[in-house]
């Protein structure tokens, strides 16, 4: 199943995507939770309800005529650097024996085919394709076992990166965490859907394919990276854990984005985030 979140005249709206379809919940069934976050967090039954609503048949718009903004606000947006060897290897840094864990703040979530800011601030705007964890279940301490029981569904992120914020401390969170620099989406495909470990992935820039790999190729799967984050922190329904990034990124050729591009991040078995770069607004806005 595929949960979106839509935006009608009253804000968003929880929704199933179904082939070129969606189907808004509370238009089916009005009981139904109106966020994605709140029908993760019904567990199993929840999820039953809404398949069967989906199901059921009801109105029906098309996919194309339907604004979709990010899934899930995530309550807590983690990131697991250095993942794949190819990126070690670009960066130069040595293959981590733990894994490379960082926030990015939640504010920097936008919708799959929102803009992308380029700060005045920098002009070392990165892009990195990931596959994206969200959490289904509220846990603690959980083994790498029961790891796949808390997991909701897999997305797709571009964990957007400003290369001379990043570097510029031994702490990312900065260069991770400008505003618009959290693209999420399309949809959330819950986990009995795909094998998250078996999934191609592509970033294209301009058409232009950048990164190419597959997501058997992390160094730390989802479910040791589930297993270490939960000894740590208590997950919640909705949190996002980025998986890490595939070789490919823009920095090591100085390839940054610029005003006008498009980045793209494919994931087969989930979809497609577009995201246009502009130039930052002006001062004193609110977006
Ligand atoms: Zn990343």
């Amino acid at each position: 199943m595929r949960l979106a979140s839509v935006v009608l005249d009253d804000g968003p709206e929880a929704a199933v995507v179904s082939g070129d379809e969606v189907m808004v919940l509370s238009e089916v069934d009005r009981s139904l939770p109106t966020d994605v976050s709140t029908i993760l967090a019904g567990g199993d039954e929840m999820l039953d309800r809404v398949r069967t609503a989906a199901s059921n048949g009801g109105p029906r718009r098309a996919l194309a005529d339907v604004q979709l903004t990010a899934p899930v606000r995530p309550g807590k947006f983690l990131a697991i650097g250095l993942n794949y060897a190819d990126h070690v290897a670009e960066t130069g840094a040595d293959t981590p024996e733990f894994p490379t864990v960082f926030a990015k703040m939640p504010s920097c979530v936008v919708g799959p085919y929102d803009e992308v800011q380029r700060p005045r601030a920098s002009a070392q705007v990165d892009y990195e394709g990931e596959l994206g964890i969200v959490i289904g279940r509220r846990c603690h301490d959980i083994s790498r076992d029961e790891a796949p029981d808390v997991i909701a569904g897999y997305t797709v992120v571009n964990d957007v990166s400003v290369r001379d914020y990043q570097h510029r401390t031994s702490q990312w969170v900065l260069g991770k965490s400008f505003d618009t620099h959290g693209p999420i989406g399309p949809w959330i495909v819950t986990a009995d859907e795909l094998d998250p470990h078996t999934l191609e992935l592509r970033t294209l820039v301009n058409g232009e394919v950048r990164q190419q790999s597959n997501t058997s190729n992390l160094i730390f799967d989802c479910y040791a990276i589930v297993e270490l984050l939960s000894s740590v922190c208590t997950l919640e329904p909705g949190d996002v854990i980025a998986t890490g990034t595939p070789g490919g990124v823009g920095s090591p050729t100085k390839s940054w984005l610029k005003d006008g591009d498009t980045v793209r991040v494919e994931i087969d078995g989930i979809g497609a985030i577009e995201n246009p770069v502009v130039e930052q607004p002006a001062p004193g806005s609110v977006r």
